[in-house]
């Protein structure tokens, strides 16, 4: 009896042995499957943060705004660009009306989603664009949407708003030009081919008098038309990508502008103005191109006197030779100035304050200063101008003695 009790506690004991061998065992399998799932799991995880960082990027890389959205117009992806367009709002989840506020913008967009082909569309806006505090004024943007093929009902759109004010404005600027530079030509034209017809048909080459007074008229507008495809050329030569050819000699300032206002006599008597002149040290000498020179000071100076004809100006012409061997000359007027929204731009060319020739007495092209900044910077230099309408403007050059 007593050994019998002994054998079955010995039996339970190995039985007791063998499950906990057996669960133990299961638990280990158990764990190491689930070790291995984690371990997949993470990868998994790692892979969709990888790929995610890098559509972001690819995302965030376009200067262009881009947007996704459903066929109901609520965006479901951007990149940073619309972000930065739409003021740093919120954009996803929300609709095209909440992100973009301008309603020509919004047409556009709703019209590209209600199309189930891809467009492209150039719109102009004159006033405020996308921001809340956005004041960018006549922004031109291109408005490229398309569907998306895609594998649910929805059909998604993706659009594209391309910033192209520049070009809009450079378009603009030529076509201004186009009109200015016909009109230009086209008036002394008018004018030469007037005065001929007179000469041919009224007999005036028998009254000697009567044909100088003609021919020299003939003249003075067959000058303008010269003096405008001068300009043309200058421009478009220290435009070239090549770099300016300049003929380098040593001259004297102060003889440069003595020879500018010798030519500009005529101007100066007739609108009664005057021109004060000083220079420290009283004689300048400057190395660079005298042509360009010439033709920098000059345009400040008829400038000066041709936007001024109504009441008679004072132009003071001051030239200082600094101690680190660079020149600064100021030419200042007392006349009408330059209003504050105009001077970020009169240095571009084709650039005038009036800019119908209806309201424009004043002849030009609006190259005069493009001229003069391009011919100043070919020296090493820079100009600037500082104007307050009524009571000064005052153009500032600073450029190397010797470039
Ligand atoms: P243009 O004289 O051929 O029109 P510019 O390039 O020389 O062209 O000048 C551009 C514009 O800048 C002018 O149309 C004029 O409105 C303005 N401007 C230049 N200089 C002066 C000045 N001294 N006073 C007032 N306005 C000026």
């Amino acid at each position: 009896m007593h050994e019998a009790l002994i054998l079955i506690t010995v039996i339970s004991l190995i039985c007791s042995l063998i499950l906990w061998r057996l669960l133990t065992a299961q638990n280990n399998k158990a764990q190491a499957a689930y070790s291995s799932h984690r371990k997949e799991h993470k990868g998994v995880l790692t892979k969709t943060k990888a790929e995610r960082r890098e559509l972001r990027l690819l995302l965030n890389a376009f200067d262009d705004a881009l947007i996704i959205t459903n066929s109901k117009g609520v965006i479901q992806v951007v990149n940073e660009a619309s972000r930065a367009l739409c003021d740093g709002r919120a954009l996803r989840g929300n609709s095209v009306e909440s992100a973009f506020i301008d309603k020509d913008i919004c047409e556009h967009i709703n019209n590209a989603i209600n199309s189930t082909t891809p467009a492209k569309k150039k719109i102009v806006l004159t006033e405020s664009s996308f921001g809340y505090s956005s004041t960018v004024t006549n922004s031109a943007w291109i408005i490229d949407s398309a569907p998306l093929p895609s594998q649910d009902e929805d059909t998604l759109h993706r659009i594209i708003l391309r910033d192209v004010t520049t070009e809009h404005q450079t378009d603009q600027i030529k076509r201004e030009f186009v009109a200015n530079a016909s009109h230009e030509l086209r008036t002394p034209l008018a004018v030469i081919s007037g005065y001929l017809e007179n000469l041919i048909d009224d007999d005036v080459v028998d009254s000697p008098a009567t044909a100088r007074r003609f021919l020299t008229t003939i003249r003075k507008h067959s000058d303008r038309i010269s003096k405008l495809i001068d300009e043309m050329l200058t421009i478009s030569k220290l435009e070239s990508g090549d770099g300016v050819q300049l003929s380098m000699q040593e001259f004297s300032l102060n003889d440069i502008l003595s020879d500018i206002t010798d030519r500009l006599a005529p101007m100066i008597t007739a609108q009664n103005a005057t021109i004060n002149r000083s220079s420290r040290p009283p004689e300048i000498i400057l190395t660079g191109d005298p042509f360009y020179w010439d033709q920098a000071l000059f345009n400040l100076i008829e400038n000066a006197l041709k936007q001024n004809t109504e009441n008679p100006i004072t132009i003071d012409i001051s030239a200082v030779q600094t101690d680190d061997a660079r020149v600064e000359i100021q030419i200042t007027d007392d006349g009408k100035g330059i209003p504050s929204m105009h001077v970020p731009y009169i240095f571009n060319r084709f650039y005038r304050v009036q800019k119908h020739h209806s309201q424009n007495k004043v002849k030009g092209t609006g190259l005069g200063l493009s001229i003069v900044k391009h011919a100043i910077e070919a020296h090493g230099g820079n100009i600037s101008v500082t104007s307050e309408p009524g009571v000064f403007t005052t153009f500032r050059i600073i450029s190397p003695l010797n470039h």
